[in-house]
């Protein structure tokens, strides 16, 4: 942490000097959730962010021992939560850990973001403990580097991700992250994290959420926006089309859901998002895309139904 990420968390402790037990104003004209927000180290840290982007409901992901924050948390503000577990697909014991997380509460697996295939054994030892346990499952997709070696995750999903749904009906999957997104694209060639541009209709990820019942999208981070903001004519039809598949997220680390601090990890390419708090830029764009309906689904209905949780 530098001096001045030092000042701003400093300042956005002392902007929320009591824990927050209550859901923002409507800013939104609908209560949103966040699908996919990571646990921060400090309760305060947390409703800064979600107090700040107009934030109601949160699904906290965490990886390894989790339950006691995720409880302070519930404690803080009831009802305000869900929460996803994550562990390493690679490791012996990862059904044993995770089928601990479900019976601890745990309300599905992820973020799962591992340098593994996304059809291997690893993972789909954790697709069938999802289908069995009836949770589900939060993947990161990426093909192509940030940095010099940061590896990639979750590979080849355009090439074989779809014998994969078929494989496993009864898993409920939930695409995310760079290539899941650009590949709503079909001349999408693993060429840049981000591709700029046109929409090429046909794309894996567009046919795929019509054909398969059991995978929805994740839209957050700055994948879920560049791709809805490469075309808008594609962007408007892609979300009436698949009203029923898609979930909001932020995948944001800003510190006050104004964009202060960072929020996409000093990552290179996505630097667009410099300055910028993920969550208000695409809630911005849906509301500006869609009808009131169908941002209602996206941000607040169908992660609902994907939990089994009363709307
Ligand atoms: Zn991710
Ligand atoms: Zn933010």
């Amino acid at each position: 942490m530098n001096r001045r990420e030092f000042l701003e968390t400093v300042a956005a402790a002392a902007a929320v000097p009591t824990l927050a037990t209550q859901a923002p104003p409507n800013e939104w004209g609908s209560p949103v959730f966040d699908l996919h927000f990571h646990l921060r180290p400090e309760p305060a840290r947390n409703f800064a962010h979600f107090d700040g982007a107009g934030i109601t409901k949160a699904n906290l992901l965490t990886r390894g021992p989790a339950v006691d924050r995720v409880k302070a948390m519930e404690a803080a503000a009831p009802g305000r939560f869900t929460w996803f577990n994550s562990y390493d697909v690679t490791k012996l014991d990862a059904e044993q850990v995770l089928t601990q997380a479900a019976k601890d509460g745990a309300q599905g697996f992820g973020e799962l973001k591992f340098h593994v295939a996304a059809d291997g054994p690893e993972l789909r030892r954790i697709y069938a403990l999802a289908a069995d346990l009836k949770l589900p499952l939060l993947i990161h997709f990426q093909e192509v580097d940030h940095f010099p070696g940061e590896g990639t995750w979750a590979t080849g999903y355009a090439r074989s991700f779809d014998k994969v749904l078929e494989a496993h009906p009864k898993t409920i999957f939930i695409g995310h992250a760079d290539a899941f997104w650009a590949n709503v694209s079909a001349d999408y060639k693993n060429q840049a994290a981000y591709p700029t541009g046109p929409i090429v209709r046909g794309g894996v990820t567009d046919r795929w959420l019509a054909d398969h019942p059991n995978l929805f999208g994740d839209i957050s981070a700055n994948s879920g926006n560049n791709a809805l903001s490469r075309d808008a004519a594609f962007t408007a039809a892609f979300l009436e089309r698949h009203q029923d598949k898609l979930i909001f997220g932020s995948d944001c680390a800003c510190a006050d859901g104004h964009g202060g601090g960072v929020s996409q990890g000093n990552n290179p390419a996505a630097s667009r998002m410099a300055g910028k708090c993920v969550a208000r830029e695409t809630l911005g764009l849906l509301k500006r895309t869609t009808t009131p309906a169908i941002f209602e689904k996206i941000v607040w209905r169908n992660v609902h139904k994907v939990l089994k949780l009363e709307a």
